[in-house]
C-alpha cells in the first residue's frame, strides 16, 4: 500500500476515481496498546469490525493476539494474517460443518452458544470433545445506552440462564465462561457492570462458578454529536463488576472491542460526481462503506479535500450514493464549504468500524482502493486528533455546528 502524508496529497497525485479507504494503522496500534494497559484480562479483537488483513496484522504486532470470529472466512482470515493467534468462534448459532472445520481444521476451543440445542451441536460436532470452552452468551439489558443494541437477536434470558450454565459447566473439563454484548456504541460505562450483576446473580442461581467473564464489546468511538465519556470509565466499570462478582482467583476477564479498536484509523475519501442544490451525488454510498449514515443516520465528520481555496462559509448537505436505489441517501446533514462542487473530493472520517466491512458490489459499485495516511485521525478516543489536519478548523466548526444543530433540535420537540 502507498503511503500518503495526507488525504490532499493523494488527492494532488492522482485524483482518484473509486473511493480510497484511507488507512491509519499506527491509529490502531495506539487503540490496542490502550487496552492492553488499562484493561486487566484478555482482549479479543471482534474482527466483523473491521476484517482488512492490514488491521488483523497491525493488532497482532501490537500485541492483541485473541480474536473474536464469527464464521469460518473469518477464521481463515485470521490464520493467514496472525499464524498462532487464538481465536473464540462468540457466533451463538453455527453450522455443524462451521463447527467443525473451526476445532478440527483450526484449532478453534472456545465457543459460545445461548441455547441447549446449540451446546448439544457443539459437543457432537467436535467429536463428544472435552477439552472445550464453552461460553454460554447472556441476553444483555436493554435500554443501557447502547446506540446500537445487540440484545434482539442473541443472549439467554436470566430465568433460563441458569440451566444452560449448568449444562455447559457438565459438559467440559476446561473452561465455563458468561459473556454478553451491552450493545455497539455504548454511552454509559455503567451498562458494563449492570451486566455482570446480572451475570452474577444468574451464576449463584445456577450454583456454578464461571472461569471466564467476558464482556464482550460495546466500547464506543467519537462520532459528532456523539461524545462518549473517557474509556477509562468503561474500564473502572468493568473492573468494579468483576470486583463485585462471586469468582474464584483464576477466573479470567475478557472482553471483545470490535469499534473502539478501529474506528478512528480509517476515513473514506468519496468524489462527488455531480451537486443538486443541497444534495451531493458520491461515487461511495450506503450499499458501499456508508451503511451507518443510512441506516442510522449518523453524522460522520466530513471535510473538504481540495487544493484550491475554499469558501469559509458552511453549509449543510446530503449525500446521494451512486447506486439507482433511492435508499442509498445519507440525510446528514453534512457541514461543508458552500461552494463545493462536481470534482471535488471529501474525506469522511470516523470509517474504519463498520464501515469497509460494510460494502458491496451492488450495481457495480463498492469497490474501493486502499491508502495508507500519516495524518491524524479526524476525532479520537486515544488523544490522536488534530495534530496535522490541514484544515481543522473547518472541521472544529463542522462537530460544533453539528450538536449545536441536535440540541437546537431536541429543544424543538
Ligand atoms: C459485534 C460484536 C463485538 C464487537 O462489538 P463493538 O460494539 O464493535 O465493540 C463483540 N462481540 C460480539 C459477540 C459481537 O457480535
Amino acid at each position: 500500500m502507498r503511503t500518503y502524508h495526507t488525504p490532499l496529497d493523494l488527492v494532488r497525485e492522482r485524483s482518484p476515481e473509486r473511493p480510497v479507504a484511507l488507512v491509519r494503522p499506527g491509529a490502531v496500534a495506539v487503540a490496542a496498546r490502550w487496552f492492553q494497559e488499562n484493561f486487566k484480562g484478555d482482549v479479543f479483537y471482534a474482527v466483523k469490525a473491521n476484517p482488512s488483513p492490514w488491521v488483523i496484522k497491525t493488532l497482532a504486532e501490537a500485541g492483541v493476539t485473541s480474536f473474536d470470529v464469527a464464521s469460518v472466512p473469518e477464521i481463515e482470515l485470521v490464520a493467514e494474517h496472525a499464524p498462532g493467534s487464538r481465536m473464540a468462534f462468540m457466533h451463538p448459532v453455527k453450522s455443524r460443518r462451521a463447527i467443525s472445520a473451526a476445532y478440527f481444521d483450526h484449532g478453534v476451543r472456545t465457543f459460545s452458544f445461548d441455547t441447549h440445542e446449540e451446546l448439544a451441536k457443539i459437543i457432537d460436532a467436535t467429536g463428544q470433545a472435552k477439552d472445550l470452552n464453552l461460553i454460554v452468551r447472556l441476553a444483555a439489558p436493554a435500554q443501557n445506552g447502547a446506540m446500537y443494541s445487540l440484545s434482539g437477536k442473541f443472549g439467554v434470558e436470566p430465568d433460563q440462564a441458569p440451566g444452560l450454565m449448568l449444562a455447559a459447566r457438565r459438559a467440559t473439563q476446561d473452561l465455563m465462561g458468561v459473556s454478553f454484548h451491552v450493545g455497539s456504541q455504548c454511552m454509559r460505562p455503567t451498562a458494563f457492570q449492570a451486566a455482570m450483576a446480572s451475570a452474577s446473580r444468574s451464576l449463584v442461581r445456577a450454583g456454578v462458578f464461571a472461569d471466564v467473564i467476558d464482556v464482550g464489546g460495546g466500547f464506543p468511538s467519537v462520532y459528532p454529536g456523539m461524545i462518549p465519556p473517557d474509556l477509562r470509565d468503561y474500564a473502572d466499570s468493568i473492573h468494579r463488576g468483576f470486583a463485585e462478582m462471586m469468582v474464584h482467583e483464576t477466573t479470567e476477564l475478557w472482553c471483545e472491542p470490535g469499534r473502539a479498536l478501529v474506528a478512528e484509523s480509517s476515513s473514506v475519501l468519496a468524489k462527488v460526481e455531480l451537486r443538486k442544490g443541497d444534495a451531493l451525488y458520491l461515487n461511495d454510498g450506503s450499499y458501499g462503506t456508508l451503511f451507518d449514515a443510512t441506516h442510522s443516520k449518523w453524522p460522520f465528520p466530513v471535510k473538504l479535500v481540495r487544493d484550491a481555496e475554499a469558501s469559509t462559509e458552511l453549509k449543510p448537505f446530503k449525500f446521494y450514493g451512486p447506486t439507482c436505489d433511492s435508499i442509498d441517501q445519507m440525510p446528514g446533514p453534512f457541514w461543508l464549504p458552500a461552494d463545493i462542487d462536481e470534482g471535488d473530493y471529501i474525506e469522511i472520517g470516523m470509517m474504519g468500524a463498520y464501515g469497509v466491512a460494510m460494502a458491496t458490489r451492488f450495481n457495480g459499485y463498492g469497490d474501493t482502493e486502499t491508502a495508507v495516511v500519516d495524518d491524524a485521525p479526524m476525532a479520537s478516543m486515544y488523544g490522536l486528533a488534530r495534530r496535522s489536519i490541514p484544515t481543522p478548523r473547518v472541521e472544529s466548526e463542522t462537530v460544533v455546528k453539528l450538536s449545536r444543530a441536535r440540541r437546537s433540535k431536541r429543544r424543538r420537540k
